[in-house]
């Protein structure tokens, strides 16, 4: 089976039909773009896909394993150790050094202070912040901070890393380092990714594409392969 697939899936909020019935498919490795304007459901897509959400109807399947059936607990467990987060700036743990807030997912799933500190500093120095793990969040730059999200990200070697408006916060030079370092660190690691934008540069980085309006998919398409 694929990595990760939707089938059918609806979701309604009230009167708000925010998913009508979605298909996705994301292979071992792939990165997947969900374009569309604001209101389209893309995040109530990507909350659904990541186990957040549950759906109303349809079916989310991680290597053919049912996510929708199981219960909240059970897909919290599942999220920690299957799943890698990026959100846009400010998901960081203010109080917390670079180093620490890298290490808190790997701590989570049982390892050691000591080892999660040791695999947190050698991801900053992957990517490019060797020596800035004791800085706190608020003393880095929006580019270096979302680096530090996606070392966070993959310290616990995940199946999918889901990332929404990754760079929404970021100026347009910074954000596509970012998805340069996204894309490519997270194919390094075996990471399939899923990244909700609505900045077609954006998705460029991605090897895949689909259009959302109005809880449909409308369109697909390929990236522009800039990797
Ligand atoms: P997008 O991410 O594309 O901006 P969303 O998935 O956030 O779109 O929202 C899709 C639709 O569902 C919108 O009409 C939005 O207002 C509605 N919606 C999303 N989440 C909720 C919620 N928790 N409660 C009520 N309406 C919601
Ligand atoms: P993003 O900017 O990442 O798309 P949003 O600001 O759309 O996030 O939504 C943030 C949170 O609020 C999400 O959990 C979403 O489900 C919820 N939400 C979105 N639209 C509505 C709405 N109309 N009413 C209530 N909650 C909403």
């Amino acid at each position: 089976p694929p990595r990760l697939a939707a089938r059918g899936l609806v979701r309604r909020f009230g009167p708000t039909t925010a998913l009508a019935g979605v298909d996705v498919d994301l292979a071992d490795g792939e990165s997947l773009a969900v374009m569309g304007p604001s209101g389209s459901g893309k995040s109530t897509l990507l909350h659904c896909l990541a186990g957040i959400l549950r759906p109303d109807a349809g079916a989310v399947l991680l290597r053919g394993l049912p996510v929708h059936e199981l219960s909240e607990r059970e897909r919290s467990l599942l999220r920690r150790e299957h799943y890698g987060f990026v959100f846009q700036f400010g998901q960081l743990l203010a109080e917390l050094p670079a180093v620490e807030n890298v290490a808190l997912p790997a701590m989570l799933l049982g390892t050691s202070r000591r080892e999660a500190t040791d695999q947190a500093r050698r991801w900053l120095d992957h990517l490019g912040l060797a020596g800035m793990g004791d800085r706190r969040p608020g003393e880095l730059s929006g580019g270096q901070a979302q680096r530090v999200a996606v070392a966070r990200a993959l310290i616990t070697g995940p199946d999918v890393v889901f990332a929404d408006e990754p760079t929404g916060s970021l100026d347009q030079a910074t954000g596509h380092d970012v998805m340069q370092i996204l894309t490519e660190t997270t194919r390094a690691a075996g990471a399939s990714l899923v990244v909700v934008t609505h900045d077609a540069t954006v998705a460029a980085w991605c090897d895949r594409r689909i259009e959302v309006r109005d809880g449909l998919v409308v369109g697909a398409g390929v990236g522009q392969a800039q990797r």
